[in-house]
């Protein structure tokens, strides 16, 4: 099942959208996946499931840790999610 984790992903969906593609195509296209499949097209950023980095994490050859490693030096991730 889907767990709680420490913090949650949230995708800079702008800065995503401004890199090449040959660094982080796979996450742009699966980002716009999931926007589309969840109707969220407004967003400025976007909140990834767990599970699913972990399958991205597969596409990149990389452990999740290291998938966080890797978007954080392209400064994809929001470090600190903006709560109500
Ligand atoms: P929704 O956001 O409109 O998403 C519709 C369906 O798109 C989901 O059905 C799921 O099959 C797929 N989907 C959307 N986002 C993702 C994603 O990030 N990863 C994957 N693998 N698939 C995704 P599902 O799972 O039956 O969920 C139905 C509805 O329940 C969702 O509709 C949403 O409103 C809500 N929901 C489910 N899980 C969460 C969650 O973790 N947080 C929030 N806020 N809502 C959730
Ligand atoms: P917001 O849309 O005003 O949501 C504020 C908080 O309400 C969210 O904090 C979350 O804890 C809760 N919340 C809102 N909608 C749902 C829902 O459908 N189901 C559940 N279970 N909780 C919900 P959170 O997650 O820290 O997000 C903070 C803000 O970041 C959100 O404010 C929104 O503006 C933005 N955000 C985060 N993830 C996404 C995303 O995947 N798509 C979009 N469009 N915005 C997001
Ligand atoms: P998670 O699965 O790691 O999901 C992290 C965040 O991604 C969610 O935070 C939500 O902002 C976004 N998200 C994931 N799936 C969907 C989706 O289908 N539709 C939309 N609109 N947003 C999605 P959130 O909502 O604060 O949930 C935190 C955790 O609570 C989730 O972590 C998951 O472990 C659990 N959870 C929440 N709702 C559901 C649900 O409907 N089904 C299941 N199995 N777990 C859920």
């Amino acid at each position: 099942g889907r767990h709680e984790g420490a913090s949650k992903v949230v995708i800079d969906l702008e800065r995503l959208e401004q890199l090449p593609g040959d660094e982080l195509g796979a996450v742009q296209r699966f980002a716009r996946s999931i926007q589309q499949q969840r109707g969220d097209y407004n967003g400025r950023v976007l909140s990834i499931r767990a599970d699913d980095l972990r399958t991205l994490a597969i596409v990149f050859d990389l452990s999740p840790a290291g998938l966080i490693e890797k978007l954080t030096e392209w400064n994809v991730l929001v470090a600190t999610p903006i709560r109500p």
